[in-house]
């Protein structure tokens, strides 16, 4: 079986992909995954880094290595920006806010496990490129904040065995325990950022995750691109999150992205650097065009099912977990939306959908 580019080791060696932009790949064991791209930008007054990887030693001995092949240290770095709320994008933000001082950036709907920031200056103008500062959250309140998670198509959390309910349990409890990024500063769709001394713009791009960012530079048609646009495979498209319909949401972000105008180069957060941007999200929407008119198949096998057994029929079983049936529940409702399927709960909480 060939390895996906996102699947492939962290190369410790910094190379410049795209103006002013450098790549550094840190290590990270999750899932599908093994390594994340942190791009970093050096200026005159140091240096800005795009997602800086997990919050472990192994991610963080990684980011102080490629830092140095640069000649940069970590108190050279002032500014973060974190392009959404996954702990392998945000996760060494807390370390570069203790030991250097850095601000750390995020859109303002910015939030993990449901812990929303407080906005100081909610008005800022857009012209003086400052990104609006944000008040932390005081103990009390993050204690009072609800615990756990709904779990909209039925049932409290997982249902499909112990290894997903353990995991459950870890993720909950980590949120608790301070895992939660140190956000100083947020901004909002259309504003602009300095990387290296370079205008970009913060394209909010909700779909994989509701607070998703994008940035582009114009000039250079760089695009740094998150999770948003992988080049090999499709991101996770979550029904846990605060949207609606977040298929929808992600196939708006996606035309977002195509009309912003001359694209001459992604960079994703995971995987290599790619050029034809149009022609890689037209093959993610094909992907999950296919995938929608394959949950209308399983409906004529199944009649009225839960999201479970849809997502048992759609995925490989060595897949199946609270993320399929997550991603599973997102395309449902989009069919539902869309007047092609319909739903019902069930007596015991559980939703039942038919096509
Ligand atoms: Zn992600
Ligand atoms: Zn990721």
């Amino acid at each position: 079986m060939s390895t996906k580019q996102e699947q492939q080791e962290a190369r410790t060696t910094v190379e410049e992909v795209a103006p002013g932009a450098l790549r550094m790949q840190l290590p990270i064991a999750i899932p599908g995954l093994r390594h994340v791209n942190m791009y970093c930008f050096p200026d005159a007054r140091g240096a800005t880094v795009i997602d800086p990887g997990l919050p472990d030693d192994a991610s963080w001995a990684a980011v102080k290595q490629r830092l140095r092949e640069a000649d940069l240290e970590v108190r050279h770095v002032h500014t973060v920006l974190v392009t959404h709320s996954h702990p392998d994008h945000f996760g060494g933000a807390a370390r570069f806010r203790a030991e250097a001082g850095a601000r750390v950036i995020a859109h303002e709907t910015f939030s993990v496990f449901g812990e929303h920031l407080h906005l100081a200056e909610p008005e800022v103008s857009v012209e003086n490129l400052e990104p609006r500062a944000v008040v932390p959250r005081s103990a009390e309140e993050l204690a009072a904040a609800p615990s756990g998670m709904h779990i909209p198509w039925g049932g409290d959390g997982p249902a499909t065995g112990d290894r997903d309910r353990k995991q459950w349990e870890r993720i909950r409890s980590s949120a608790r325990t301070g895992l939660t990024p140190p956000v100083t500063h947020v901004v909002r769709h259309g504003d602009m950022v300095q990387l290296g001394g370079r205008p970009f713009r913060v394209v909010h791009s909700p779909g994989h995750t509701g607070d998703h960012i994008c940035f582009y530079d114009p000039e250079a048609g760089t695009l740094l691109a998150g999770d948003h646009v992988l080049p090999s495979i499709t991101p996770h498209i979550s029904g846990l999150n605060s949207l609606s319909d977040p298929l929808q949401a992600f196939f708006d972000s996606l035309d977002r992205i195509v009309e912003l105008g001359v694209l001459q180069r992604c960079l994703p957060a995971h995987g290599d650097v790619f050029d034809d941007v149009p022609g890689r999200i037209e093959a993610i929407k094909r992907h999950h065009r296919e995938r929608l008119n394959k949950l209308v198949e399983i409906s004529r096998k199944l009649g009225p099912a839960t999201v479970t057994d849809y997502s048992h029929a759609l995925f490989s079983e060595r897949a199946w977990g609270i993320m399929a049936e997550s991603e599973t529940y997102a395309h449902l409702e989009h069919l539902r939306l869309l007047g092609r399927a319909e739903s019902q709960r069930r007596d015991d909480g559980q939703l039942l959908y038919v096509s």
